[in-house]
């Protein structure tokens, strides 16, 4: 897969430069959804992208760990 179009920023239109959040980061955030079991812990963010003209940063999870914890809707 190729990366160089889709790195725009989607506030400006601006680079986007990939990253990542420290690991020690990890401890103090993360997403949890509302539809997640009860038990089940925050999801890590696992990349980052900044953009270089605006500064908008961009959080990714791993969406097969959150879809993991989800409730099944079915
Ligand atoms: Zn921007």
């Amino acid at each position: 897969m190729s990366e160089n179009s889709v790195n725009a920023c989607p506030k400006c239109g601006g680079k986007m430069d990939d990253g990542r959040v420290p690991k020690g980061l990890n401890w103090f955030s993360g997403y949890k959804s509302t539809s997640q079991k009860h038990f089940s812990f925050e999801v890590n963010f696992e990349r980052a992208k900044a953009c270089l003209d605006c500064g908008y940063v961009e959080l990714y999870l791993d969406p097969k760990k959150l879809m993991s914890k989800l409730e099944s809707k079915e």
